[in-house]
């Protein structure tokens, strides 16, 4: 026999059965649906928040459209009408001059809350409310429509449910790709910064803030350091120590002494970035300008987004500290020949490029065979690191020294002529001849260190950095042949460099 109400059901259950992005879609397709098979003037859908009496209208359906609504209506003074809604999921009302019914929907949504820094997911209870509504009096429900809107509306109700997990899905889904994505660009990148530039212009095109601002530590976690903005057309600035602005610096604290809540009217959040204790910064999302409200599933995406980044910026300081850490000579802490020569072809460049003088002076401490034989390899450890220490604190920012190997040291001295090279070579040769060994050591006997020095300048000696390294080593050569603890120019020297060649 042929069953009216199942073959309905049926032909609605076939009608909704397919993929909806979201609540909003699936209600513009159900609404036309029952608007037609109960030949309606009109039907609403509201989001029923029970704690706090409201009836939100979200969608009108008439004649040929559906209209997105946004009204709330408070249901205080009708509990009555509710309860019976609650009850038996449907109603009819009384109080208006045509024929009009409720119909209750229910559903469950995939929602996630932070708890003690902690994201949990849970099933959330959701109510929402049709309002099916006939104009003329005379046309009122039959039981059996009543009878069959109800098992419709439990139908919705399940369409919903199914909806809202495939959305929360997709959305998560989309979220963590899009992180995933900007966090695989900190494994590409080496240099911090450009890392960071890329990532924090992703998440502001990604949630479409107005600005996105990324402030980071000194390594005490004491100042902001440095500070990132994108803003809302992607374009990247950066802050130093002295641009951030005293409100800037306050925020550190604050970000860091209150606890991170969401509130649904906050249109910018402040996220601390910490690794274990250590506060590495914070983040600034804002939506200030546009002045839209940020969603809870995009503060808790953002969270997780935030934890990851401190990380991630915590790991690429350590290596940077650590490729640092390798340009320095472990004994001497000077840096390495590796390093040394790097800086040294950059300032011959600029030299040739701008016209500047440059000296190299070549250091060689005189007998440190014998410092070595007669106290101990310890007290000629000790005897390098005191000749070092010299070497580190008599020079200007600019010079570079370095360790070129053994008891030897090469400083580079930028923009230093010949003449200006000499008087720092006086001045080390003094320092350095002050230094005496540990008379513990060397039976109660003063013995002091001397050094020898061989120094060339660019471009009055050489026109290339070989050429300048070979020339101060030839300067050298002389001064060690000639009876050492001295300095020496090359040019001043040329003639008895005849037939050099190094023993
Ligand atoms: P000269 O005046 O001709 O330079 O004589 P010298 O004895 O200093 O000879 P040379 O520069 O050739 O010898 C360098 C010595 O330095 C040889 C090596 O045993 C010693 N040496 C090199 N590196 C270290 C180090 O790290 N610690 C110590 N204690 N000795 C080192
Ligand atoms: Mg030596």
């Amino acid at each position: 026999m042929f069953d009216k109400k199942s073959y309905t059901l049926y032909k609605f259950h076939k009608q909704l059965n397919q993929a909806f992005q979201n609540k909003r879609e699936l209600l513009e397709s159900a609404l036309p649906v029952l608007r037609n098979l109960f030949k309606l003037d009109r039907i609403y859908f509201f989001d029923w928040q029970q704690e706090r009496a409201i009836l939100s209208l979200r969608m009108m359906c008439k004649k040929e459209y559906c209209m997105d609504k946004q009204e709330d209506i408070s249901v205080i003074s009708e509990p009555a009408f509710l309860k019976q809604l609650l009850r038996e999921g449907i109603t009819e009302t009384t109080d208006l001059s045509y024929p009009a019914i409720y119909v209750l929907v229910k559903w469950q949504r995939p929602s996630m809350e932070l708890k003690g820094g902690e994201v949990r997911t849970y099933m959330q209870e959701k109510v929402g409310v049709l309002r099916l509504e006939r104009f003329k009096k005379t046309r009122g429900f039959t039981p059996q429509e009543r009878e069959l809107i109800k098992a419709l509306g439990q139908e919705i109700s399940h369409n919903l449910r199914n909806t809202e997990i495939d959305q929360a899905k997709n959305q998560r889904l989309n979220v963590s790709t899009a992180l995933n994505a900007l966090s695989t660009v900190f494994a590409s990148s080496l240099r911090l910064n450009d890392g960071l530039e890329l990532i924090l212009q992703g998440v502001q095109k990604y949630f479409r803030f107005d600005r996105v601002r990324l402030y980071l530590t000194d390594s005490y976690a004491r100042r902001i350091k440095e500070a990132l903005c994108v803003d809302i057309s992607g374009q990247v600035t950066h802050q130093t120590a002295d641009q951030i602005s005293p409100q800037e610096q306050g925020l550190l604290k604050e970000v860091f002494d209150s606890a991170v809540t969401y509130r649904s009217t906050r249109s910018v959040i402040y996220i601390p970035l910490k690794v274990q204790r250590s506060k590495v910064g914070f983040l600034a999302f804002d939506n200030v300008l546009s002045r839209r409200h940020i969603g809870y599933l995009d503060f808790i995406s953002l969270q997780q987004f935030a934890s990851q980044m401190a990380l991630s910026i915590d790991n690429a300081r350590l290596f940077e500290r650590v490729q640092e850490l390798s340009n320095y000579d472990e004994l001497t802490h000077l840096p390495v020949r590796r390093y040394f020569n790097e800086k040294f072809a950059e300032e011959i460049y600029r030299a040739k490029r701008f016209d500047l003088t440059l000296s190299l002076m070549i250091i060689d401490i005189d007998f440190f065979k014998q410092i070595n034989d007669s106290y101990g390899h310890q007290i000629g450890d000790w005897a390098l690191q005191e000749v070092s220490r010299i070497i580190r604190t008599s020079l200007r920012q600019t010079d570079v020294p370095c360790r070129f190997g053994g008891d030897e040291m090469v400083i580079m001295l930028p923009s230093t002529n010949s003449e200006e090279a000499k008087i720092i070579a006086r001045r080390l040769k003094e320092r350095i001849n002050a230094i005496t060994l540990p008379t513990k050591y060397t039976g109660g006997e003063e013995i002091h260190i001397s050094i020898s020095q061989g120094i060339a300048s660019f471009p009055s000696d050489a026109g290339s950095a070989e050429e300048l390294l070979e020339k101060a080593d030839q300067a050298l050569y002389v001064v060690k042949k000639n009876g050492r603890g001295v300095f020496a120019v090359y040019r001043e020297v040329a003639d008895q460099v005849q037939g050099y060649s190094k023993e």
